[in-house]
């Protein structure tokens, strides 16, 4: 059903505003994690200044290490709603477990699928019947094929909204966090109908990389991208290093005008 074959034209995702997957290039930015209410206000006001469409920020986070910070929970989610009310961009957020559905489709607007949970065939069904936005994040070591595979179990539960979302793979290169798998993008574009995200954060996992691999997205014909921001990075929670700053994000945006701002 994600096929080209079975429909040709793109499919346009949308919740509380915005649009992925039209003509626009569209950015979803925020904090790795919600950490309090100051940092998430204060970073959401600098990104929809900017141009963001969406406001990212997670609250059940998937930690490498069982010591590092878990993410705010569902404090974290009435957080995003409250964000979501003041300022008016609506909000994505990554859903770890089926029991949490319930608060994540009160709070939130774009349910995010973390690469470690692309194939949780459960979680996978779970936000299907939900009809909420989906955000598809890529598995570490999946191929394309596995990823529309993923999509295409969210879509036979009766969820046609779904964003697919490049975020690097494992590769042998160390010299990145991941390797940002751009060919995946132009071949997703062939293949399926569905919007098409890029995460040069999580794909390079350096704040420097991350505004010329936003510009690549752009330019390999990427829907849009989701970008970490931070206000005060060297004190994030999580993913700090490959946080843009305010001004970088700023920056990030005059870069991109052209694709943002086409007709
Ligand atoms: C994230 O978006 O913060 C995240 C954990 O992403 P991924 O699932 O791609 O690692
Ligand atoms: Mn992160």
């Amino acid at each position: 059903m994600v096929s080209r074959e079975v429909q040709a034209h793109d499919t346009v995702v949308r919740f509380g505003g915005a649009a992925i997957g039209g003509e626009k290039f569209a950015v979803i930015a925020g904090p790795c994690s919600v950490e309090s209410e100051s940092q998430l206000m204060s970073v959401a006001e600098v990104v929809k200044k900017h141009g963001a469409v969406a406001l990212r920020g997670g609250a059940y986070k998937p930690r490498t290490s069982p010591y590092d910070f878990q993410g705010m929970g569902l404090d974290g989610l009435k957080l995003l709603k409250q964000a979501n009310q003041q300022l008016g961009l609506p909000t994505v957020s990554e859903v770890m477990e089926v029991s949490q559905m319930d608060a994540m489709c009160e709070y939130i607007d774009c349910l995010q699928i973390g690469a470690r949970n692309m194939q949780n065939y459960a979680l996978l069904k779970a936000v299907g019947e939900s009809k909420k936005p989906v955000l598809l994040k890529r598995g570490l070591s999946a191929t394309i094929e596995e990823l529309l595979l993923a999509a295409e179990y969210i879509y036979d539960a009766g969820n046609p909204n779904i964003i697919l979302c490049e975020r690097g793979i494992r590769t042998y290169e160390t010299a990145t966090r991941n390797t940002l798998d751009l060919n995946a993008v132009a071949v997703l574009k062939q293949r399926t109908h569905l919007p098409v995200v890029v995460d040069p954060s999580h794909g390079t996992g350096v704040r420097e990389l991350v505004i010329p691999l936003s510009r690549a997205a752009a330019a390999v014909g990427a829907d849009g991208i989701i970008v970490e921001t931070h206000l005060n990075p060297c004190e994030a929670l999580s993913d700090g290093h490959q946080a843009l700053t305010g001004p970088m994000f700023e920056q990030l945006m005059q870069e991109l005008k052209p694709f943002v701002e086409a007709a």
